[in-house]
């Protein structure tokens, strides 16, 4: 069924760290309405779809989104309305060939990508579906993704010590996505208690994970492992294992990495994981190493890639070409996935289907700076990909998502659970 915008409008609003983002809004000639919030990053990959900010220091520090609203309301809508279209690839072309650009900096990858998601929700509206119902992945079936809880925040993420930006709960061994969400949460309360008592700060970094005062990886995993035990779960596939997201771009200087005041080669960065899989239940690793280090990936996926996943993130954002380049060199063994890296719904289900025809994993992931739109959870569930990362199960813009998992297994009582 097709979709006629009449109307198509933008507002720039605030975000979860209180800066500017926007909110898009699409009607249709049937009188259905799409509205969608747009994320936004702070450790952005290099290669990342180009996110407009109006650098008028005289308004919210230069971050406004002003121009970004103004590309919406007027040219993006004066090309749209009053056209009909037939499925979100013809809107997402559309968009792609106003823009011009292959970064999408013209227009502004944060414009397009409210435009590319409120389209989606649109078109749900008029078919009378569930969005995650119309985001899918040829070969695959929906399913409810195993949720990836932030934990512990640092990096660019917090103000403390810890170099490493994301430590998350992995509930693998949960029978359903509520016993996972339940996990998540009862784990995150046993963690607030021992950080509590060890005399540690329970402030929460961007992703709603605590941002101790701790510096060492290691410090952090003993609690982890400790918590996980509190709250009477197994550690590992049974039960609840960690993943890692290093974020390494944000710690390599001059081609070296430092990780609690210690500066280390990529080589010897790859043996510390290595003894880390060993001594703790670490089952996933995204950015193990910087960006620029192909070396350091191709030396972190011959030693690790067989026996945990490797995530792409910084590296690979979520561009369909840059990871079936990645997956012909065997690097990583997994993607990353987030709509505004790419900056349109159609690219985003491209870089899912290239990672599923090639047996590479894929995680859909929230932003640091995140809004009450909750599109990522249909998206996990639609392309059945099996995971999804929003952040800690605390702060409403991330459990907005997890309790949207828990809406969509009431709409559809026979999905299943799980990686595929
Ligand atoms: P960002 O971080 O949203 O701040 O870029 C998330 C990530 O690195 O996965
Ligand atoms: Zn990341």
């Amino acid at each position: 069924m097709s979709i006629t915008p009449t109307s198509l409008t933008a507002l720039e609003i605030l975000d979860s760290r209180g800066r500017p983002t926007l909110l898009v809004q699409l009607e249709t000639s049937a009188g259905d309405l799409g509205r969608a919030g747009v994320p936004s990053g702070a450790s952005t990959g290099s290669g990342e779809a180009v996110e407009l900010r109006d650098r008028d220091a005289t308004r919210y520090d230069g971050n406004g989104v002003l121009t970004a609203v103004s590309h919406v309301d007027g040219e993006i809508a004066d090309a749209l309305v009053g056209r009909t279209f037939l499925d979100q690839s013809e809107v997402d072309a559309a968009l792609i060939e106003l823009d011009g650009t292959p970064d999408k900096s013209r227009l502004g990858a944060n414009a397009i990508v409210g435009v590319s998601m409120a389209a989606a929700r649109a078109f749900a509206a008029t078919r009378g579906t569930a969005l995650w119902r119309q985001l899918t992945v040829t070969g695959e079936s929906p399913r409810l993704p195993v949720p990836h809880f932030n934990v512990v925040n640092g990096g660019a993420h917090a103000a403390n010590p810890l170099d490493f930006q994301e430590f998350m709960l992995a509930p693998l061994g949960a029978p359903s996505y509520a016993e996972a969400l339940r996990a998540g949460a009862e784990v995150y309360a046993r963690l607030r208690r021992r950080l509590a008592d060890a005399g540690h700060a329970t402030g929460l970094g961007d992703e709603g994970g605590f941002a101790p005062d701790l510096a060492h990886p290691d410090q952090v995993l003993e609690l982890l492992v400790a918590a996980i035990g509190d709250a009477g779960y197994e550690t590992g596939d049974r039960g609840v294992a960690i993943a890692l997201d290093p974020a390494a771009s944000e710690f390599r200087r001059n081609g070296l990495y430092t990780v609690a005041d210690q500066r280390w080669s990529s080589q010897e960065l790859v043996s510390y994981y290595q003894e880390m899989v060993d001594r703790f239940p670490v089952r996933s690793i995204e950015d193990g190493v910087g960006e620029d280090d192909d070396e350091g990936w191709r030396l972190l996926t011959e030693r690790l890639g067989e026996r945990i996943q490797l995530v792409g993130d910084d590296n690979f954002v979520t561009n369909p070409r840059i990871i079936e380049r990645a997956i012909a060199d065997g690097i990583a063994n997994a993607a990353l996935i987030k709509v505004n890296q790419i900056g349109t719904v159609s690219e985003t289900l491209e870089a899912m289907t290239i990672c599923r025809r090639h047996g590479y994993a894929a995680m859909v992931s929230h932003r640091s700076g995140e809004t009450p739109d909750t599109f990522i959870a249909d998206l996990a569930v639609g392309t059945g990909c099996g995971q999804l990362k929003a952040g800690a199960p605390a702060r409403g813009e991330r459990t907005a998502k997890y309790n949207r998992l828990l809406e969509i297994s009431l709409e559809g009582p026979d999905l299943g659970f799980g990686r595929p």
